[in-house]
């Protein structure tokens, strides 16, 4: 049986990454990602054996999934945004009645309408991982660089790209959540914006951030950050 292009590898069972919903979360590859953020905990901790796990096997855990009482499977990655076959992936999750969200770092707009478009989502969990702005200080262009990219010293015209599509696609997720309708009973939002409370960010800059993600309407969930190392 062909290829999924979901890892084969353990699968995480939580109620914290949609609260209150239990959900299994599948990865794309984890070093397909365009960003290289501050310790990244997906792509430091794999450890590059694992293949993609066929459709057989994949059948059946999503079966032993739902007799554990899971409502939801969560995509991430890596980007899986940039996954040529992750649309394949998610026909086959949905048609085994299981609603999907997906964890998106927000760079690839146009691949965020196409799944809307073709119906192949029911929520998203977008990261804003820096202040949303049109000018920014050299100190502060410093910090969100070393935020994005792990290096200070990357492009400012990488970071101004990672501004624009992250603006991009929070308009387009705008509509969406407004438009969607809910997937699961009693279920408020599948449809969140995600930040690391990183140590490069500033007090000013979460409530920046907040501000930003309030505007939007869109419920915003504010993540501690841990270090790999420790
Ligand atoms: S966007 Fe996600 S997967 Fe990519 S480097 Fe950042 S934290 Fe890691």
């Amino acid at each position: 049986m062909p290829l999924s292009p979901f890892l084969d590898v353990e699968t995480p069972i939580t109620f914290k990454d949609q609260p209150g919903i239990q959900s299994a979360v599948f990865y794309t590859y984890i070093p397909l990602c365009n960003l290289e953020c501050f310790q990244c905990h997906n792509k430091l901790s794999f450890d590059g054996r694992s293949g993609f796990i066929s459709y057989e096997k994949l059948d059946n855990k999503l079966n032993q999934l739902k007799l554990l009482g899971v409502e939801l499977i969560i995509i991430s990655g890596g980007e899986p945004t940039l996954e040529k076959r992750l649309e394949e992936g998610l026909k086959f999750i949905k048609e085994k009645g299981f609603p999907v969200r997906i964890d998106t770092n927000g760079t690839v707009p146009g691949k965020i309408e196409e799944l809307i478009r073709n119906k192949m989502v029911d929520g998203f969990a977008l990261d804003v991982k820096i202040p949303i702005k049109n000018v920014y200080s050299d100190e502060e262009k410093e910090r969100f660089k070393q935020i994005l990219f792990s290096n200070k010293l990357e492009n400012d015209e990488k970071m101004f790209w990672y501004v624009e599509n992250l603006k991009k696609s929070v308009e387009k997720i705008k509509k969406f959540a407004k438009k969607k309708p809910l997937p699961l009973e009693n279920y408020s939002q599948l449809t969140i914006l995600r930040t690391v409370r990183y140590p490069l960010l500033t007090e000013k800059d979460i409530a920046d951030i907040k501000a930003f993600a309030e505007a939007t309407g869109i419920p915003h969930q504010l993540n501690s950050f841990y270090s790999v190392e420790a």
